[in-house]
């Protein structure tokens, strides 16, 4: 076969197998509608890949019972695996996933207050314990700052400048775990199909990231998306992070004391769980903290319409929790925040789908982009 024919083979396998990963379960006819393939070229591809041990086929369920049968396209049960670290602010996962990307049930570790130097060599045992010819690449997703292969800061975790390229050796991506959750929900959840989806995340501070058809807008370095560090908050305040009036500082826990006239909690994730708890019971106090911290969440979401325009905007941690416990108060915000003319159609703010998952399922996403390359196809 001369030179071009091949790449163009090499070309249909990857797009085929790039199909079956977004969406899992399809059929192979479907797949072939899709890539603009006759029903021949995606039989002959899928045997290609089906001896590279990339993809196998299932039989698909009968629909309707008109047309004839197709087989659905699964991964292989020898194929690729990607590996995903998920560090949280108390917690860290070791997990696998496939093409398809659902990912392999993990148990949790806990590290909360524990720095760098203790937890990551437990992390880098336990993917060392997944090695093997399958496994391709890591990806993780951390709570902090993240440049290349390093975390910058993690102000939550107290840790700081940490190279996670010690993990591993095989192909590594890290990335900020508010914005892998909001590339999860761009390609799997709430704003699956947005052609820009603004995802904002409240754990301790707020995070996230706008997401252009798909991908993730990360700045050039791959350290931007911190809306957290806009100044949409008390121009007085300092930040952990050095700047001042941070929105941070007016949509968690920290917020949540300060209107019930208390001292910064020691964990503020925690006193803010337990004051949305108590708001769901009816506190009139915790009510109304609930309410001053989902307007000025709302507050700067109406600030970044005006900027960024998304078609839907999805919340995560907290987030969707003053959402559920707030929901005039935070909408209220976003009509205060955004522009009059934008007021009789702005775009709708949902919570996440994909839960305390999204970061996880996010850097499943970007480590099955380093595996799902033509070098991959190439057999
Ligand atoms: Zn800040």
């Amino acid at each position: 076969m001369d030179h071009r024919a091949e790449t163009q083979r090499a070309q249909g396998a990857l797009a085929m197998l790039r199909c079956a990963h977004r969406f899992p379960g399809i059929t192979r006819a479907e797949a072939a509608a899709r890539l603009g393939l006759s029903s021949g070229s995606a039989a002959d591809i899928m045997s290609r890949l089906r001896q590279a041990r990339l993809l196998a086929e299932a039989p698909a369920p009968q629909t309707g019972g008109r047309g004839r049968p197709t087989t659905a396209l699964v991964p292989h049960p020898e194929g690729p695996l990607v590996a995903v670290v998920d560090i949280s602010h108390a917690t860290w996962t070791v997990t696998t996933a496939a093409i398809g990307g659902t990912l392999a049930p993990a148990a949790a570790h806990r590290h909360l207050g524990l720095p760098a130097e203790t937890v990551l060599p437990s992390v880098r045992d336990a993917l060392a314990a997944l090695h093997g010819p399958r496994l391709r690449a890591v990806a993780v997703a951390i709570p902090g700052t993240v440049h290349g292969h390093t975390l910058v800061e993690a102000t939550n975790l107290r840790w700081r400048g940490v190279d996670l390229r010690a993990l591993t050796d095989l192909p590594l991506a890290v990335g900020n775990d508010a914005s892998l959750a909001g590339v999860a929900e761009a390609l799997r959840g709430a704003a699956r199909d947005a052609s820009v989806a603004l995802h904002l995340t409240v754990e301790v501070g707020v995070g996230g990231v706008l997401i252009v058809d798909g991908r993730p807008v990360l700045g050039a370095s791959g350290a931007g998306g911190e809306f957290g560090h806009l100044p949409f908050g008390d121009p007085a305040r300092h930040c952990p992070c050095g700047a001042w009036g941070c929105w941070d500082l007016e949509v968690d826990g920290r917020a949540m004391a300060r209107h019930a006239g208390r001292r910064a909690p020691a964990d503020p994730r925690a006193y803010a769980e337990r004051t949305i708890a108590a708001a769901r019971s009816g506190d009139p106090d915790a009510v109304a903290a609930c309410r001053a911290t989902a307007t000025a969440l709302g507050r700067g979401i109406g600030a970044l319409l005006n900027a960024v325009d998304p078609a839907v905007v999805t919340l995560g941690g907290l987030g969707a929790d003053l959402l559920s416990v707030a929901a005039p108060a935070l909408h209220a915000g976003v009509r205060r925040g955004a522009m009059a003319w934008r007021r009789d159609d702005l775009p709708p703010v949902l919570p996440a789908a994909l839960g305390s998952t999204g970061p996880a399922i996010g850097a499943a996403e970007s480590a099955m982009a380093l595996v799902l390359t033509e070098q991959t196809v190439k057999v």
